[in-house]
């Protein structure tokens, strides 16, 4: 007979943390995170993400890919969707309806975009006004250093390239809050009132046009800002119309904790996922299976518009192959699997009651693999069948993958999506994967190191099987 003891060993499931179960995993944790933190620190905006990881996927062997030029198996390409979305993709051995294997994360995150008429003074202050992108606590945003970064044309058809607030010798630009000696009214706004969407002004100077005729001309402090822009960039007001300009933390990811065993960062969700399948997708060398490594837009705000995966765009890319190598694109997307890389709900003790312990994912506990999400009784969600799940749970099993389930807090406590449906709608097998977050959303979130690795992990694991 068998001792409770041993059978309870045997028969009960739960997850250890990673030092005590892969002690192994945390010097190639830290390896693998600094150039993590790098990356971050660098790609602030889904443009400058597109763009650094197009001249890594270069220096990696990938060519932009066309559409009517013949590919080989290991042969690697990039398409790059508007400069605001991307894929990587590398040929596999088999044709495309043997399935492919696509792992999709996003690289939009919550910010301030500025309105496209922005710029305005008064009582002497200079103020661009925005408009806040995706789910953000907007009082978060107060009292803290932010850097303006993004691109804007102008009428001859150039473009100036924004990013100031990162440099240590850079100017940073700042959204006022009320002092609480006077915020008797404001202490009683509701929290998603703290700070309303127009009160989002981001102060950008306050030295007025001092030149010649400055007495004759109203609002001298806009205009001297005009002329700061107008002499660095060659740009006027109307440039605004035709920009893209994101307000977003200043500053670089940094280590967190005594053991700098965590990283606080602007941007984990979902830059964390993107990075670490980057890399798995960067280091795929002759795979069975055709990879097809998505970096999405406009997930934050429901993956709507043409680089969101709401559209087309990878659809297309897997019936164009299938068109190259003569076989049947339809079957192509039936037959092919997705990871669906974006970051998980980690639970956070302070704010326990939120979550529901049993069904949570934790800090150091590795890749969180969710059958659902959704919200409301699982609306809108991609909810995995028992056997994808069964297959993933095996792979990540046999490759030594320290991994984890969750479901997105409490029941009906709020809840949340990813791009799983829209892939899973194409007629893809999806599930949900990807790292813990503490603060998510929040101008600095908060991930574990271990789990950054672990999420990589199962990204070459999956990618590679
Ligand atoms: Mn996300
Ligand atoms: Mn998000």
């Amino acid at each position: 007979m068998k001792s409770a003891k041993e059978l309870q060993k045997e028969l009960t499931y739960s997850v250890g943390h990673i030092s005590k179960t892969n002690p192994e995993m945390w010097a190639k944790s830290v390896d693998f995170c600094e150039a993590y933190k790098d990356f971050l620190s660098n790609s602030k905006t889904e443009r400058e993400s597109v763009s650094n990881i197009i001249e890594m996927a270069k220096a990696n062997g990938y060519e932009e890919y066309c559409p009517y030029k013949k590919y080989n198996a290991g042969d690697k390409v990039y398409i790059n969707n508007r400069n605001r979305a991307l894929m990587l993709s590398t040929i596999g051995q088999l044709t495309v309806d043997n399935g492919t294997h696509i792992v999709a994360s996003h690289i939009d995150v919550p910010r301030l975009d500025l309105k496209p008429m922005p710029m305005y003074e008064s009582s002497e202050i200079g103020y661009l006004k925005t408009h806040y992108y995706g789910g953000v606590k907007r009082y978060q945003w107060a009292a803290m250093p932010l850097a303006i970064h993004g691109v804007i044309y102008k009428e001859d058809g150039s473009f100036e390239t924004l990013n100031i607030g990162e440099n240590e010798n850079d100017p940073v630009f700042y959204i006022s809050d009320l002092l609480p000696h006077l915020a008797k009214d404001q202490r009683e706004r509701k929290m998603n009132d703290v700070l309303r969407g127009e009160e989002m002004n981001v102060i950008v100077s306050s030295l007025p046009f001092t030149g010649e005729g400055a007495d004759e001309v109203s609002e001298a402090v806009k205009l001297a800002t005009l002329v700061y822009l107008n002499e660095t960039y060659g740009l006027t007001e109307k440039d605004f119309l035709r920009a893209e300009i994101e307000v977003v933390p200043a500053g670089k990811a940094r280590d967190v904790g005594f053991d700098r065993s965590m990283i606080a960062g602007y941007g984990h969700d979902d830059r964390v996922c993107a990075y670490t399948s980057l890399m798995a997708e960067l280091e795929t060398k002759n795979p069975t299976k055709t990879t097809v490594t998505i970096f999405a837009d406009k997930e934050e705000i429901g993956s709507a518009g043409a680089t969101g995966l709401c559209a087309d765009y990878f659809i297309n890319y897997i019936h164009n192959l299938a068109l190259m190598q003569g076989v049947n694109g339809y079957v192509a997307l039936n037959q092919s699997k997705c990871l669906s890389a974006d970051v998980g709900a980690a639970y956070d003790p302070t704010f326990a009651d939120a979550y529901e312990a049993r069904n949570s994912c934790y800090i150091n506990k590795g890749a969180v693999l969710t059958k659902y999400t959704g919200s409301g009784g699982k609306g809108g969600t991609n909810d995995c069948g028992a056997e994808f799940m069964a297959e993933m749970i095996a792979l990540f099993d046999e490759k030594g993958v320290c991994w984890q389930s969750q479901e997105l807090g409490k029941v009906d406590q709020g809840g949340g999506g990813t791009v799983a449906r829209y892939i899973a709608e194409a007629d893809v097998t999806t599930v949900d994967i990807g790292v813990p977050v503490i603060s998510m959303h929040a101008p600095w979130e908060l991930v574990s190191k271990l789990d950054v690795y672990a999420t990589y992990e199962a990204f070459v694991a999956f990618l590679n099987r």
